[in-house]
């Protein structure tokens, strides 16, 4: 036996030529919980294609528990317990959630009779537990059409683990859903991943903090980088092609932004508002053109998805002016939750990271008396 749950060597898959995946090489412990990021057209779907035998490779080849799935049939694959999730849910919508999930406990059964025979004990309770699992005990009646897109890709989730995959793969699954949504299925993979091995190809870096333990980055039909998400987020070549250039403010700017996002973080938490305040002021900042700030803002956010120790930052930036500015936006940054009127305080956490911060510029009382007064006004 291998404790190896994929192994894949040496893979090439050409279409007309073209290189889609090129030499690839990739391994995962059985257990693991992977996420895989890229670039558009970096090859993540080819690459599930192949596992699932939808694809077959040119050269190279992909064991599954040890075993070569070189011309196995999609289906034969599945059996050997690949279970995919693609982006968009595949539910019978005007099945209630319980029926969708009855559906595939009993696979014997068509659409019918799991309508009008009845679902042995054993399976009710596979679906009780299922239901428990994925969120939905309390719509378990209510047609599927009538979930939010969210709770879809929840149950279409649920449905693959009803068969009992050994492997997971999930493609996008956070794609156009909300803050609070995207939480959700986090929390479900991770709940999962304690009893099944897990792929995830994802592209919202927010999601790939909450879930990820390896990162695998692809670039170009192979493997660019592998390790934690701090690294994979520091790392210039995946910064430069996972946004498809090299980052488009300097390494000072990228100080200023670090030090300003650490304030927000500090409470171990970076609120919305705080995100869109820090994108909004640095776009401003950065830039004078409407349509360039557009775009930067779109960039900075993946600048933000990490609390990064900053007293080697704050030590580097000597300019008075550009102090001021940090603590400056720094202030208004842990301000923005005040105006908030559920919640009038400043936290604790946030006030303690600005006072240290203030301490370690070392700037004049009176400096940092009027920026404070600018910053209420
Ligand atoms: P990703 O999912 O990372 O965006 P894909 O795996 O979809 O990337 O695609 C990788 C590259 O292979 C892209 O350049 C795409 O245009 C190309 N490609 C994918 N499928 C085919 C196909 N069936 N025929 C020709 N080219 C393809
Ligand atoms: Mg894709």
């Amino acid at each position: 036996m291998t404790s190896k749950i994929l192994q894949i060597e040496n893979l090439t898959v050409s279409f007309d030529g073209f290189k889609a995946l090129n030499n690839l090489n990739f391994t995962m412990d059985t257990g693991e919980l992977r996420v895989i990021i890229g670039p558009n057209g970096a090859g993540k779907t080819t690459f599930l294609d192949v596992i699932t035998g939808k694809v077959q490779p040119t050269q190279g080849r992909v064991l599954f528990k040890g075993r070569n799935v070189r011309r196995l049939s999609e289906d034969k694959i599945a059996r050997l317990g690949i279970g995919r999730k693609f982006q968009t849910p595949r539910v019978y919508l005007n099945l209630t959630v319980r029926e969708n999930l009855d559906l595939v406990c009993n696979r014997h059964k068509n659409v019918f009779s799991t309508l009008w025979g009845h679902a042995s004990v054993s399976e009710q309770r596979t679906v009780t537990g299922l239901l428990e699992t994925i969120g939905l005990v309390a719509k378990a009646d209510l047609q599927a059409d009538l979930l939010s897109h969210g709770e879809k890709q929840r149950l279409e989730i649920g449905m693959l683990v009803a068969q009992s995959p050994d492997l997971l793969l999930v493609d996008e699954p956070v794609a156009g859903l909300t803050d609070e949504e995207t939480e959700n299925i986090g929390d479900l993979l991770l709940a999962l991943a304690k009893s099944h091995s897990i792929i995830v190809i994802e592209h919202d870096m927010e999601f790939v903090r909450q879930i990820a333990r390896k990162v695998t980055v692809l670039h170009e039909g192979s493997v660019l980088y592998e390790g934690s998400i701090e690294d994979v987020q520091n790392d210039p070549r995946v910064i430069e092609v996972y946004l498809g250039r090299p980052p488009s403010i300097n390494a000072d700017q990228m100080k200023m932004l670090r030090i300003v996002a650490a304030m927000a973080w500090s409470d171990g938490n970076l609120a919305r508002e705080e995100a869109d305040l820090i994108i909004s002021q640095f776009s401003k900042l950065f830039s004078s053109e409407i349509e360039e700030q557009e775009k930067l803002q779109a960039e900075l956010k993946d600048y933000l998805v990490q609390n990064v120790p900053i007293d080697e930052l704050v030590s580097q930036i000597e300019s008075p002016e550009e102090r001021e500015l940090i603590l400056k936006l720094g202030y208004e940054v842990i301000s923005v939750s005040s105006r908030n009127p559920n919640e009038p305080n400043i936290n604790e956490e946030e006030t303690i990271a600005y006072k240290r911060l203030v301490k370690l510029f070392n700037l004049p009382e009176e400096v940092v008396k009027r920026l404070e007064v600018e910053t209420g006004e």
